[in-house]
């Protein structure tokens, strides 16, 4: 297959217990992680946390504070980044204007003296992976940012690289271009197979992409698993809050009634079932948590378990959905996405009915 002569050895990276410091400012704390070979690990979190100062030890443009960053068990801490075979997409590209498409993608071959028979060779291949089959003469100034984008990532692979690392390289193009460049990327990672590290603080395109996700907030690591384990088993509020669970109840768990949890709020003592987990007791101070698709508006049913009456506060439609956010006569607030074009007025009482099974419970920290 062509395609896989785009990868020059398939790699494990490991992360081992590293941390970066900047003065006083500790941007990356004690992070430890493994992506194995061909997986597509994203790297998710707000601003600042420090996705990129991973990404920039792992490409050795930054030496880490401690820790070790390992090949295929090989620790390259001390390898020249030259030497390291890594692939990188700048958010902002970072190409040569001046230069066409093809002398753009030739850049790393001719840092790496590759023959001119070969280069031509491989060159006409990148440009056909990404696409961009007849636009190899255009100068890079007149290219579109989607083209731009594209021109980027075929520099990155033409040097066959062991892992390939993409920070946020879709964050400059308009809503419509990165979702098509992401279902681009995503069949280019399948055909591929290269270990890639990709940075984001888009959830959706976490969600879309990657086959596991690192979760971060403020230089440290708040969770790891694939996709479905962190946007449906979120371990914490903070990941439960930055992927979009908008709710939240603090109380405590009070009883257990046939596998579920028995849980009151410490004020106005909300009682709610939710269903048992192995990881609480009873007696445990938790959080409550359930996404805003999953709140279901009653309008027949009796007030009962697991329901609350309110009234329509906010209604926000927008488009597929509609985003409501209801207050209770507790003075609760209830944010709440009701699918379909906007079926309850600003004012009108609903209830709220909250599906023990869906509720997830959360740690407190
Ligand atoms: P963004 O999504 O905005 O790129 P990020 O998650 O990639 O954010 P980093 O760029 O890794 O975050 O930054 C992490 C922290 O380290 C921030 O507090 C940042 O201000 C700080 N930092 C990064 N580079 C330096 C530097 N060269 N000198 C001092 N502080 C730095």
């Amino acid at each position: 297959l062509k395609s896989k002569s785009f990868v020059s050895e398939s790699t494990k990276v490991e992360i081992n217990d590293l941390t970066k410091m900047f003065g006083s400012t500790t941007a990356v704390q004690n992070a430890s992680l493994t992506i194995e070979s061909g997986e597509f690990m994203t790297l998710l979190g707000p601003s600042g946390c420090g996705k990129t100062t991973i990404l920039s030890m792992i490409l050795g443009i930054l030496q880490p504070t401690s820790g070790d960053i390992i090949f295929n068990g090989q620790p390259i801490n001390q390898i020249d980044m030259s030497r390291r075979d890594i692939g990188m997409v700048f958010q902002n590209y970072a190409l040569f204007p001046h230069m066409t498409v093809a002398q753009n993608i030739a850049f790393g071959l001719d840092m790496r003296k590759i023959n001119k028979a070969e280069k031509k060779k491989r060159v006409n291949e990148a440009i056909d992976m990404v696409q961009l089959t007849d636009l190899g003469n255009r100068f890079i100034k007149d290219l579109s940012g989607g083209q731009q984008q594209r021109v980027a990532l075929a520099r990155a692979i033409v040097i066959r690289p062991r892992v390939l690392l993409l920070d946020e390289p879709l964050s400059n193009l308009d809503a419509k271009l990165r979702k098509e460049m992401r279902t681009q990327l995503k069949k280019l990672h399948n055909e591929l197979g290269i270990t890639t590290i990709y940075v984001t603080h888009d959830q959706e395109e976490a969600l879309s992409l990657s086959t596991k996700v690192t979760v971060m907030s403020n230089g440290v690591i708040q969770q790891i698993g694939t996709p479905k384990e962190i946007f449906g088993r979120p371990r914490n509020y903070f990941v439960a809050n930055f992927i979009g669970y908008g709710n939240f109840l603090e109380g405590t768990l009070v009883d257990v009634q046939d596998e579920h949890f028995i849980f009151e709020t410490d004020k106005d003592l909300v009682r709610l079932a939710v269903k048992q987990d192995e990881k609480h007791q009873v007696g445990d101070e938790v959080i409550l948590t359930i996404k805003p698709e999953m709140v279901e508006i009653i309008t027949d049913a009796k007030i009962g378990m697991n329901s609350l009456q309110g009234n329509i506060t906010v209604s926000d439609y927008i488009g597929s959905a509609t985003g409501y956010e209801v207050e209770t006569a507790g003075g609760r607030t209830f944010k709440i996405n009701v699918l379909g074009l906007n079926p309850y007025a600003l004012g009108e009482e609903v209830k709220l009915y909250l599906d023990p099974e869906k509720l997830l419970i959360i740690d407190k920290e």
